[in-house]
């Protein structure tokens, strides 16, 4: 069996991570950095960025730019971009592609199965979709993992080995997960989960931007989204910022608009009391639903790039009570869990004898004649929610009108009281013997299983007539034939080819960094960035481009420290002074001038 890759395919950022020596170990992508922003942008001749330098063209490039598509992934949501339609699932494929390329690159070996973790609330479509994202990047997804099911493996690896019960809180840039989780010997078992599926980082990023237009009498809704991106970008540093130090100045230059305001983690909250309140509902859910209380819980494990936001950790600290909240890698917890159950299912010797069960995150049932509005047809719960799976529940049900020639089964999922409240599924169609009402009854038995896969087995009592549905998808997710088509057309869009990647960073960086500086410094960018252009495509000499990489990189770091922190007085003449000359560097450049003037170095 090959290897599979274990993915992280996040609102905000991806990871990837394999089993290897008795451990999950994470991927580095090509610039060497662990967490891929899954952000896609298109540039003009079909080539498709991923990761670090579409986040950069997020802000300089918003109409070929695309972000948070997870959020939609399962619905029939499409993205127009250079006019062409993407569906979340075609976005979060190139997402995919990219992470599969850099492991095979990284592993030197070919990947073409992985295990993907997805929020627990992620619906039938939206599982459904992230497989078909998989096929579409040339990868098989028979797993689909719960991500705090992952987050709790993880933890499990490494920490002590007792019997438990603990608490995952992942809070990242899109989704709040709150899980119940039970150890015991060596089986993990999800017992609860509940949580926000729109709520997460980028909102209170999107607080701090509004406090900022608030403060400097700007209407946010009404900027371009160049300047809510170049806004936002700067609200989401300072909101970073505030995990290291206890003030941060918000510093924000768009080319049209030069302002700040200051920060500390006492404005954060203020400015975020809503936000902080909408978390505890999930976590009261979760314990009621578990029916458990904060005294049956071992710890509290804060998953999630979110989680390093101090005034998050004081917030739970004063919900919670005194509770040890346990931070560990919240960036990593969920990558190293899916890298952990990739080794799990290619039955590694090392960990096989660890058994992870899963639960049922929504309930599963079918809509019944309503006797007060026949209209209206009510919910009747087959599966419940938080059932452990694989499980299979049976329901028996009678004819609801005198001779009557068909029962309806319609599948739903959902917890709303009116059936047409919840997501449909699906439906069967079985013919009855005419009688009277109430007089023939069918036995219906819904299967869910691990993979998401809900089989629904209708029979007719009185006459034995079975009829069988697996339900995967529905109209709004991809047939297997759309797929193949599709693949073929992606692949002709190529990624940036990884040894361009570098230089194509850089450029989207200075573009940003040019859309936001004025003045001479806005010029000393662009006559950077054209020279380096020049130097890459026209000269191409690789030691003038490696020596002037890191010039410009240097230069734009200080641009952006420039940018980010007005304290810093700045002059024209100054520039030059922001080139740093490293002796060392300049030493191994010089070595490898003469071996490229001997003629060893070829281009
Ligand atoms: P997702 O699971 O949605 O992909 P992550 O777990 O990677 O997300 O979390 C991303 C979110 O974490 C972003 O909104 C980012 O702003 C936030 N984040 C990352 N680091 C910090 C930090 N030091 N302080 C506050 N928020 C942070
Ligand atoms: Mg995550």
């Amino acid at each position: 069996m090959g290897r599979i890759l274990g993915i992280d395919l996040g609102t905000t950022n991806s990871l990837a991570a394999v089993w290897q020596n008795g451990e999950s170990m994470l991927i580095p992508n090509s610039f060497g950095e662990y967490l891929t922003p899954s952000v896609v942008s298109f540039g003009e001749d079909d080539t498709v960025y991923v990761g670090k330098t579409a986040k950069e063209r997020l802000v300089t490039h918003p109409e070929c730019s695309v972000s948070v598509f997870k959020r939609f992934m399962g619905t029939d949501k499409k993205y127009k971009i250079r006019g062409k339609k993407y569906r979340p699932e075609e976005l979060s494929a190139f997402v995919l592609r990219k992470l599969r390329e850099d492991a095979q690159r990284y592993l030197g070996e070919e990947i073409e199965e992985a295990v993907v973790s997805v929020p627990a609330y992620f619906n039938d479509k939206a599982r459904k979709a992230t497989k078909n994202a998989g096929e579409l990047a040339g990868l098989k997804v028979d797993r689909i993992i719960n991500e705090p099911s992952a987050a709790a493996l993880a933890c499990r690896k490494c920490g002590n080995e007792q019997d438990e019960t603990f608490l995952v809180f992942d809070f990242g840039g899109g989704t709040l997960d709150v899980s119940l989780v039970d150890c015991f010997d060596n089986i993990i078992e999800i017992t609860a989960v509940s949580g926000d599926n729109h709520l997460g980082g980028s909102d209170f990023d999107e607080a701090v931007a509004r406090e900022f237009c608030r403060e400097h009498h700007l209407d946010f809704d009404e900027l371009s989204p160049q300047r809510q991106g170049i806004l936002l970008e700067s609200a989401s540093r300072a909101k970073c910022g505030l995990s290291e130090k206890k003030d941060v100045i918000m510093s924000v230059s768009d080319g049209e608009f030069k302002g700040q305001m200051e920060m500390n983690n006492k404005k954060l909250i203020k400015i975020s009391m809503p936000l902080f309140q909408r978390i505890s509902a999930p976590v009261k859910r979760v314990m009621n639903d578990g029916k458990k209380d904060m005294l049956g819980i071992s710890k509290v494990i804060l998953v999630g790039g979110s989680c390093k936001m101090p005034s998050l950790q004081q917030y739970l600290c004063h919900t919670l009570g005194e509770y040890s909240l346990a931070v560990m890698n919240p960036d990593y917890m969920v990558a190293l869990g899916v890298g952990t159950y990739a080794g799990i299912k290619e039955r590694r010797e090392d960990i096989k004898d660890l058994l992870l069960t899963d639960i049922c995150p929504f309930s599963l049932g079918t809509g019944i004649f309503n006797a007060g509005n026949a209209k209206r047809a009510l919910m009747s719960t087959i599966i419940e929610r938080n059932s452990v799976l694989p499980c299979s529940h049976r329901a028996h049900f009678q004819t609801a009108s005198d001779y009557q020639k068909h029962v309806v089964i319609d599948v739903y999922q959902g917890e709303e009281y009116y059936a047409d409240n919840n997501i449909h599924l699906g439906e069967i169609e079985v013919n009855v013997p005419p009688a009277p009402k109430g007089k023939e009854t069918v036995t219906v038995d819904y299967t869910y299983d691990i993979n998401g896969i809900l089989i629904v087995d209708v029979e007719v009592d009185s006459t034995g007539e079975k009829k069988r549905q697996v339900i995967t998808t529905g109209t709004d997710t991809m047939s297997s034939d759309e797929i193949k088509k599709r693949v073929a057309q992606l692949e002709k869009m190529g990624l940036c080819p990884a040894d361009q990647e570098e230089y194509r960073m850089l450029f989207a960086w200075g573009e940003r960094l040019y859309a936001q500086a004025f003045g001479p410094l806005k010029n000393a960018v662009g006559e950077r960035l054209d020279f380096f252009q020049r130097l890459l495509y026209a000269e191409q000499n690789p030691y003038k481009v490696k020596k002037w990489k890191r010039e410009i990189e240097n230069f734009l770091k200080n641009a952006e420290n420039y940018l980010d922190d007005k304290e810093i007085e700045w002059n024209p003449e100054d520039i030059d002074s922001w080139y740093e000359e490293d002796e060392e560097d300049d030493e191994e450049l010089r070595e490898e001038d003469r071996l490229w003037h001997d003629g060893h170095l070829t281009h």
